[in-house]
C-alpha cells in the first residue's frame, strides 16, 4: 500500500528543436517553411517517392554536435541513422529517419541556476541523449477537412531526452527556458514554442519517496503532447500531477498513455495508448552509410564553442554582484551580453558608483533605450542619467573652493555668525555653476568646507 503523502512527481522531458539550416535534412529543399505557400519546398526525397535517395546534411550534424557539447555530452565519432516505422498521413515514407541506438550525443547534463532564499543555487539535470532526425509534414484541419503541407517534411530536427530528474514544475519550466536560451546562443534554432520550432513533451508520473530518500518509480508514465507555450507547459504538468494524484487516492494506478493538452479547457485528455519501442520496428537505414567523424571535425566545433550562458551568469553574479534576475535578462541573447560587457569596459573610467549593477538596471529596465544597439548613443544617455551626477559634484566642489578663497572677508563674516555672508558665497558660486547644480547642493558643499 502506498502512503499518499509519500507520492512525489517524477518528470522527464523530450524536447524537439528544429534546426535552422538552409536546406532540409536529407535533400536540397529549403528548410525554412514559415510563410511559404503549402507544398512548395518539396522534392521526391522529402515526399517519400520510392527510389529517392537521402543524403545527410552535414551542417545539421555539426549543429547537433555543437548542442551535444553544450549539454556536456559524450559525442560519438561513429553513428548511423535508423528507420522508425509508424503510420500517419504526415509521414509520406511510412517511416521517419531517426537515430536509435547510436545517438550523436549521450550522458550529458545541463546546469540551471535558481533563486532560493536570496541565494543562487545550481542544479544539474541529466541529459540521456541528443539525436538527429527529420520532421514530419503538417496536417491542417480547415472547414471540416484535413489538408497536408509537406514543406516541413524532412526539416532537420534534434531530439533531446532527459533523465526523469525533475520533481517540481518550477524545475521543468526553468530547465526548458535554459534549453531555449542555449539553443539560441549556439545558433541552432529560433526555438519558438508558439511557432513549433521547439516542442516539449513531458513524461509525468508520480513516484514513491522511500525513507532512504530514494524515489521508487511506479511502472507507468504519461506522455503529454500539444504544449505550445511555457505557460501551457506549467499548466499541463500541474494539471496532470493532480489528475494522477486523484487516481491514487481512489486506490488505483494511472494508465500508461499519451495525453493531449486542451488549452481552452486547461485539461489533459487521453489520445492513445503509448507505443512500446518494439512497435516502431527500428532498423538501420540502408540508404545512408555509417557516418565516421574525423577527430579534427569535432575538435574544431569544440574549440569554437562560445562560453555558455550559465557560466557567463556565474561571472556576472560573482564578479559584479549582479542579481540573478538581471543576469538572466543579460544572457537572453549573446549580443545583449556583448553589448553590456562592451559598455562596462568603456564606462570603466567614468567613476560611476556601482557601475555594473546600474548599467544592468539601465538595460534591463530599459531606462535607456537600446536604439539599434548603438553603444555610443546608449553611453551618452547613460552618462546623462548617472554619470552626470558625479561630474556635477566634482564641479560644485571646485567652484566652492574657488569662492571660499576669493572672498576671505565673507568667510570671516560667516565665522563671526553672519548668516548673510553664507548666502553671498552661495550666490557667487551659483553664478559660476550656471544652473548645473541645485542651490541646496552648493550651499551644503560650501558649509561643509567652511566647517572643516
Ligand atoms: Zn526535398
Amino acid at each position: 500500500m502506498i502512503d499518499l503523502k509519500n507520492l512525489v512527481p517524477v518528470i522527464g522531458l523530450e524536447i524537439h528543436v528544429e534546426v535552422n539550416t538552409a536546406s532540409k535534412m536529407f535533400c536540397q529543399c529549403r528548410a525554412n517553411y514559415f510563410g511559404s505557400e503549402p507544398n512548395i519546398n518539396v522534392c521526391p526525397v522529402c515526399l517519400g517517392y520510392p527510389g529517392a535517395l537521402p543524403v545527410p546534411n552535414i551542417k545539421a550534424i555539426e549543429k547537433t554536435i555543437r548542442l551535444a557539447l553544450g549539454f556536456n555530452c559524450r559525442v560519438r565519432r561513429s553513428f548511423k541513422f535508423d528507420r522508425k516505422h509508424y503510420f500517419y498521413p504526415d509521414l509520406p515514407k511510412g517511416y521517419q529517419i531517426s537515430q536509435y541506438d547510436t545517438p550523436i550525443g549521450e550522458n550529458g547534463f545541463l546546469e540551471v541556476d535558481f533563486e532560493s532564499k536570496e541565494k543562487v543555487v545550481y542544479k544539474k539535470f541529466r541529459i540521456r541523449r541528443v539525436h538527429l532526425e527529420e520532421d514530419t509534414g503538417k496536417l491542417l484541419h480547415e472547414g471540416g477537412q484535413t489538408l497536408i503541407d509537406y514543406n516541413r517534411s524532412g526539416v532537420p530536427l534534434i531530439e533531446i531526452v532527459t533523465e526523469p530528474d525533475f520533481h517540481e514544475v518550477e524545475e521543468v519550466v526553468r530547465f526548458v527556458e535554459e534549453v531555449q536560451r542555449l539553443v539560441r546562443w549556439l545558433d541552432i534554432s529560433d526555438a519558438d514554442m508558439e511557432k513549433g520550432s521547439m516542442r516539449l513533451e513531458p513524461n509525468v508520473s508520480l513516484g514513491e519517496k522511500l525513507l532512504s530518500g530514494e524515489i521508487k518509480l511506479l511502472d507507468y508514465k504519461v506522455e503529454l503532447k500539444n504544449i505550445n507555450s511555457f505557460r501551457f507547459a506549467r499548466k499541463a504538468v500541474e494539471y496532470e500531477i493532480e489528475r494522477q494524484r486523484k487516481i491514487f487516492e481512489k486506490g488505483e494506478v494511472p494508465k500508461q498513455e499519451t495525453r493531449g493538452y486542451d488549452e481552452t479547457r486547461g485539461i489533459t485528455f487521453s489520445q492513445r495508448k503509448k507505443e512500446a519501442e518494439q512497435d516502431y520496428r527500428y532498423f538501420p537505414e540502408p540508404d545512408i552509410p555509417r557516418v565516421e567523424l574525423k577527430e579534427e571535425f569535432v575538435e574544431k566545433i569544440k574549440r569554437e564553442l562560445p562560453v555558455l550562458p550559465i557560466k557567463e551568469r556565474r561571472e556576472l553574479i560573482e564578479k559584479y554582484s549582479l542579481r540573478l534576475s538581471d543576469a538572466l535578462v543579460l544572457t537572453r541573447e549573446k549580443r545583449l551580453l556583448d553589448f553590456y560587457k562592451q559598455l562596462l569596459k568603456e564606462l570603466e573610467n567614468e567613476k560611476i558608483e556601482k557601475l555594473p549593477q546600474r548599467l544592468a538596471n539601465a538595460i534591463v529596465n530599459k531606462k535607456v533605450k537600446i536604439e539599434d544597439w548603438d553603444t555610443e548613443k546608449f553611453k551618452e544617455r547613460f552618462l546623462q542619467l548617472f554619470g552626470k551626477v558625479e561630474e556635477d559634484l566634482v564641479l560644485v566642489e571646485k567652484v566652492a573652493r574657488e569662492v571660499i578663497s576669493s572672498f576671505p572677508k565673507a568667510v570671516q563674516d560667516f565665522k563671526k555668525g553672519k548668516e548673510n555672508a553664507l548666502m553671498f558665497l552661495v550666490g557667487q558660486a551659483m553664478r559660476q555653476i550656471r544652473g548645473k547644480a541645485k542651490p541646496n547642493t552648493v550651499k551644503g558643499k560650501i558649509l561643509e568646507m567652511l566647517r572643516s
